[in-house]
Order: C-alpha cells, then sequence, then structure tokens
C-alpha cells in the first residue's frame, strides 16, 4: 500500500520521524483511503439463548477487507483509529450498515414469523466524547428503519472512567432513544460497580477471559457465577462471551446465563453465511443443537 500514494496517499518524512511514527502515519493514511474506497465490512456473530437455542441476537463485528493484506481484524487498527479520531467516522459507518443490515433481516423474519433479531454494535469511548452521538444515532434509526429496541449498544466500562455527569447524560439520552445498552468485556475494566445503578444499563457481557477457564479454575467459575448473580439481582440480562466448548456451554447454562456468543456456535461470519445459519436455526431444541461449522 506504501507505493500507491495517489491523491490520498501523501506521505512526508521527517530525520526526526522515527520509525514507529512513520508506521503510525502510514497506517493511519491506509485508514482513511480505506474508508474513501469503502474497504470496511461487517462479520456477524450470533447470540443464542441459552434456553430454548435460538438465535436471538447478532453482533456486528468490523474487518478491514485491505487490498494487498486480505482481511484485517480490528485489534490490528481499533487502537489507532481511536487515538486519531477516525474511530469516529468509522464508528459511524459500522453504526449505519449494521443497522441497515438488520433492519433488511428483521423484515426477512417479520415476513416468515419470525421475532424480530436484536443488532448490537460497539460503540468506542471516543465516539462518546461526540457531542452528536445520540443526534447521529437517532437519524441512522430515523434512516435504516430499524427499530430502536432492535439496536444494542455495546459501551466498555471506559466509558465511565472520564466525566461521570458527561457519561450519565449521555446514556439517559440514549436510553430515551430506545435502544438498549451493554456492558462489553464486563469485568476487565477500573471502574466502581456503583455505575451498575446510576446508569440505565441493560445488560452485562462477561469476558472472555473469565469464560475461557471455567469448568478449569475455580476462581474464574466464581467469577463468572457471581456476575450472572450479580446482573441477574440488578434485573439485567446476562450474556457470556466467547464461549468455545460444549463443557463451557452446559456450565453457563448451569448456572442460569441467559445468552452466549462464541466460536462453539459459530465465529463471525460474512453476512450470506449468517442469513444461511439463520435458516438454519429457527426454533431448534438443545437436542438438535450442533456446533456450525467453522467458517472465518
Ligand atoms: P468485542 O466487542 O469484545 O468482540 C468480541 C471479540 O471476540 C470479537 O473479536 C470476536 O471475534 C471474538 N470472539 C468471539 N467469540 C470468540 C471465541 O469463542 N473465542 C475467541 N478467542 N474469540 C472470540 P474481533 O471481531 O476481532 O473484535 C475485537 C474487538 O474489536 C471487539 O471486541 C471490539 O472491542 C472491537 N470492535 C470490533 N468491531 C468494532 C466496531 O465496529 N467499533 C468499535 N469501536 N470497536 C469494534
Ligand atoms: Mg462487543
Ligand atoms: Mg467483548
Ligand atoms: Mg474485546
Amino acid at each position: 500500500a506504501a507505493k500507491k500514494s495517489g491523491r490520498n496517499g501523501f506521505r512526508f518524512y521527517l530525520p526526526c520521524m522515527n520509525e514507529e511514527a512513520l508506521e503510525r502515519l502510514r497506517i493511519e493514511n491506509a485508514l482513511r483511503q480505506a474508508l474513501a474506497r469503502s474497504e470496511f465490512m461487517l462479520h456477524y456473530q450470533p447470540q443464542v439463548d441459552l434456553g430454548d437455542g435460538a438465535i436471538t441476537g447478532v453482533e456486528a463485528l468490523l474487518r478491514w477487507q485491505h487490498p494487498e493484506m486480505g482481511v484485517v481484524a480490528p485489534d490490528r487498527f481499533i487502537g489507532l483509529a481511536e487515538e486519531t479520531g477516525l474511530i469516529v467516522p468509522i464508528g459511524m459507518w459500522a453504526l449505519q450498515s449494521a443497522c441497515a443490515q438488520g433492519k433488511a433481516w428483521n423484515d426477512w423474519r417479520a415476513a416468515h414469523g419470525q421475532p424480530p433479531l436484536r443488532m448490537a454494535v460497539n460503540l468506542s469511548a471516543r465516539q462518546f466524547t461526540q457531542p452528536d452521538l445520540v443526534a447521529k444515532v437517532a437519524e441512522v434509526l430515523e434512516e435504516t428503519g430499524l427499530p430502536p429496541a432492535c439496536l444494542e449498544l455495546e459501551l466498555t466500562e471506559s466509558v465511565f472512567m472520564n466525566d461521570v455527569t458527561q457519561a450519565a447524560n449521555l446514556l439517559r439520552d440514549l436510553k430515551a432513544l430506545g435502544v438498549t445498552l451493554s456492558i462489553d468485556d464486563f469485568g476487565t475494566g477500573y471502574s466502581s460497580l456503583s455505575y451498575l445503578r446510576r446508569f440505565p444499563i441493560d445488560v452485562l457481557k462477561i469476558d472472555r477471559s473469565f469464560v475461557n477457564d471455567i469448568a478449569v479454575d475455580e476462581d474464574d467459575e466464581a467469577i463468572v457465577v457471581s456476575i450472572i448473580a450479580l446482573a441477574h439481582n440488578l434485573k439485567l440480562r446476562v450474556v457470556a462471551e466467547g464461549v468455545e466448548s460444549r463443557e463451557q456451554l452446559e456450565y453457563l447454562r448451569r448456572h442460569d446465563c441467559d445468552q452466549i456468543q462464541g466460536y462453539y456456535f459459530s465465529r463471525p461470519v460474512a453476512p450470506l453465511q449468517f442469513e444461511q445459519m439463520l435458516r438454519e436455526n429457527k426454533h431448534l431444541g438443545w437436542a438438535e443443537l450442533a456446533p456450525l461449522a467453522w467458517v472465518e
């Protein structure tokens, strides 16, 4: 990509810049171009209800289809997109695409007598400092026609670390739109738990680092069981991330977790593959529920 410096590919080199700074500048430029050239896409990972095995929700996950590098995972560019502020337009693109996709899938489901799916979209802490975030979310819902109740916004605990009053106002305004709010990677942040009752949160997503060792590590089991109890006592829904085995699934089901997301059921997949999964899933009983193919 470095050789293709077209109109948008302006580069400059100063002797004081070290390799790292140059690399960052290259990636920043590349991200800008990626947005302009529509190289971002979303993959979708199902959220499965532990009661009946039905797919009840889906998380939209950003991918960068790089012309030379192939599919680039978000861990390799989200951090930089956050630092440079490019996460704001990239995140809006993701929100818009996910809502449009959610609307199309829900129209299809309605026509086939199936209940609506919830579409979960990640919001970075940086997007929370945008004064027009609520207006933008409202606009996207309006334009795409996705009912607000079908949109779930995933936040991390870091949004509570900055200006608490500002965060409280923002969450209240988002909630007033009718969307669902969830805390992603729950348990890995540094916030106090008091925000759970002060803010209008609906869902806790247990971080996969805790889920990973259940059925092996007693401490992680204790943490997972405690988070489930905490969530339910606060009348929140609880989703376990990173479920990779039948053993983990059964453990979570025995301990009353509401939903799971993870490779055991499916990796994040392209839209067409997700549609196929939806068609096959309908309302399976657990007896018939087998792990789906590893696609990605
Ligand atoms: P996340 O929101 O916590 O998403 C879950 C991540 O865990 C995804 O990684 C998913 O592929 C991965 N995962 C799911 N099930 C399993 C499993 O069973 N085992 C393992 N080992 N991993 C599993 P992914 O897609 O690489 O995304 C990484 C992170 O990038 C996301 O973590 C999220 O923080 C961020 N991200 C992705 N898309 C967006 C976006 O549109 N906007 C923002 N701001 N951040 C995004
Ligand atoms: Mg997430
Ligand atoms: Mg997570
Ligand atoms: Mg994460």
